[in-house]
């Protein structure tokens, strides 16, 4: 499983990087950055960030 993020929907909000930090993180221009890969030890954090994102914006795809 990959993370996706919808880029045409994410507005920056960041939330996801507050739940799941390991994946997700603002830049210095406030911009998204994340990683589509991540450890299964992870995964409840991951779905953490999709449960928050205010956008529905992040999705796991196979
Ligand atoms: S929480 Fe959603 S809208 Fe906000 S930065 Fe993350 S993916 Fe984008």
């Amino acid at each position: 499983m990959k993370i996706f993020v919808d880029r045409v929907k994410c507005q920056n909000h960041g939330q996801c990087a507050i739940s799941a930090p390991t994946n997700f993180e603002l830049d210095s221009d406030g911009e998204l950055q994340y990683q589509e890969s991540f450890d299964e030890e992870n995964i409840d954090d991951i779905e953490d960030a999709i449960d928050s994102c205010p956008l529905q914006a992040i999705t796991l795809k196979s």
